[in-house]
């Protein structure tokens, strides 16, 4: 089934988390026919939790850390995100990597840590703007792809990734979907040749500047397995359409 995630990376208080899921609820139908996750900030996930309970809709977090407990100010664990109902956890988005410095190891210790727990990750990749006028894309993310899910190949069908061009991210500049579609093909190759038998199992979703204008442009490609949308899911109606865009 394909999978549509909002990401609202650092946006929307509890209150305005509370307003935003009644106002969706009443857009959704048919939750059976194609899988929907909001990921709110870390502050709005118990509530969000408690307001999605029976509906269908999954709930997801940003980002995790990858040891259950301890002295690590200021991070959440995969424990603490399950309690409150999590299914789904974001990591290696490119916002990490780049504003945070995360590192395709960490990437992959989180990765480990998510099937520890029985949380599917979503593992962003994507290349630079720089590394695609260099010819790079490819090899920049068939390198983010295999650090990632390095030492855990036998797993990948319970892994979901998100191609996502870092200059499409929150530019209003998509990716043409026929570009799209060359990497989610290339990915596709790739990870079956980590694990033939992850075939079919691991979605690759498309990410960056994503609207409903758009959206079934990507969504009429087989190759591209959902979406992962972040300035277009703040508004209830607008992500609406984009999950119904197909
Ligand atoms: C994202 O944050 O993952 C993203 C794709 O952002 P936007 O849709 O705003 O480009």
């Amino acid at each position: 089934m394909r999978l549509i995630a909002a990401n609202w990376k650092m946006h929307k208080t509890v209150s305005e988390t509370q307003e935003y899921i009644s106002k969706f609820l009443k857009f959704v139908e048919h939750p059976e026919s194609r899988e929907i996750l909001l990921c709110p900030p870390f502050t709005s996930l118990y509530v969000a939790g408690k307001l999605l309970e029976g509906t269908g809709v999954k709930l997801g977090a940003q980002n995790c850390f990858y040891e259950k407990e301890g002295a690590f100010t200021g991070e959440i664990s995969l424990p603490m995100l399950k309690e409150i109902g999590c299914s789904y956890v974001i990591v290696g988005h490119s916002e990490r990597r780049h504003i945070f410095g995360e590192s395709d190891e960490t990437i992959n210790r989180k990765l480990v840590a998510c099937l520890e727990e029985g949380i599917r990750p979503i593992l962003c990749v994507g290349e630079k703007l720089e590394d695609r006028e260099a010819g790079m894309t490819f090899k920049v993310v068939e390198t983010q792809i295999r650090l990632a899910l390095s030492g855990i190949e036998e797993h990948i069908d319970r892994i979901d990734i998100a191609y996502e061009p870092v200059w499409a991210i929150g530019t209003g500049v998509p990716a043409t979907p026929e570009d799209a579609v060359a990497v989610h093909r290339f990915i596709k190759e790739l990870i079956k040749d980590l694990n033939p038998k992850s075939e079919g199992k691991t979605r690759i979703l498309y990410g960056g500047s994503v609207k409903p204008g758009n959206a079934s442009e990507f969504m009429k490609h087989s190759e591209i397995e959902g979406l992962l949308v972040g300035g277009a899911s703040l508004d209830p109606e607008s992500f609406a359409k984009i999950v119904y865009s197909f």
